[in-house]
């Protein structure tokens, strides 16, 4: 059975990356492991941009790609709490990297920050901030799944600001899903 890698970087709370692996599973239209590393991995304090207090995500991408070109895992789920950014944008709640085609069999990498996801939240709050969570971590699975962004009611849908994470549902249309199914059923020919 293919299994998805939960992998947390530099601190990252363990707890969260169980509750995803029981939380995920139902979003997807394919039967699927999760299966959480018990180790987090440091990340180079090299990606860190001093002038933005950022890490550089497409510099920590690239090192989990190459870091996990031969494993066993159908996806790689990076999680991270430190602020992350591409060039061109202030800020991102994730980046992943999508298939180059439809019969691309290596391993892919997604990374998801909480830095931003607790933004206007009280303590009390942890349900929120958990939805945002699973929100961003489906949307970048998505895309290690070749899906582009949507316009529809979807988890697909492009989120630049937190107010527009929490307006998006934690699902994908039926477009999407269906896109998913495909893409599924050509790589497992
Ligand atoms: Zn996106
Ligand atoms: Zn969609």
């Amino acid at each position: 059975m293919l299994k998805i890698l939960l992998q947390g970087l530099g601190e990252f709370e363990i707890n969260l990356l169980d509750w995803l692996s029981g939380s995920l599973p139902r979003f997807l239209p394919f039967s699927i492991r999760f299966k959480v590393s018990d180790r987090c991995l440091p990340v180079s304090i090299s990606y860190y941009n001093s002038k933005r207090l950022q890490f550089n995500a497409s510099q920590i991408l690239q090192d989990l790609l190459s870091l996990f070109k031969k494993t066993c895992f159908f996806r790689i789920l990076a999680l991270t709490n430190h602020d992350i950014y591409v060039e061109g944008l202030n800020f991102i709640f994730g980046l992943a990297q999508k298939p180059h085609n439809m019969f691309e069999k290596t391993p892919l990498v997604a990374l998801v920050s909480t830095s931003r996801l607790a933004a206007g939240l009280r303590e009390s709050d942890s349900q929120i901030f958990k939805e945002r969570l699973l929100k961003e971590v489906v949307h970048e699975l998505g895309h290690t799944l070749s899906l582009d962004h949507c316009t529809r009611d979807c988890v697909m849908r492009f989120s630049n600001t937190i107010s527009e994470t929490d307006l998006k549902p934690a699902y994908f249309c039926s477009g999407c899903f269906n896109k998913i199914r495909f893409y599924m059923s050509n790589l497992l020919k």
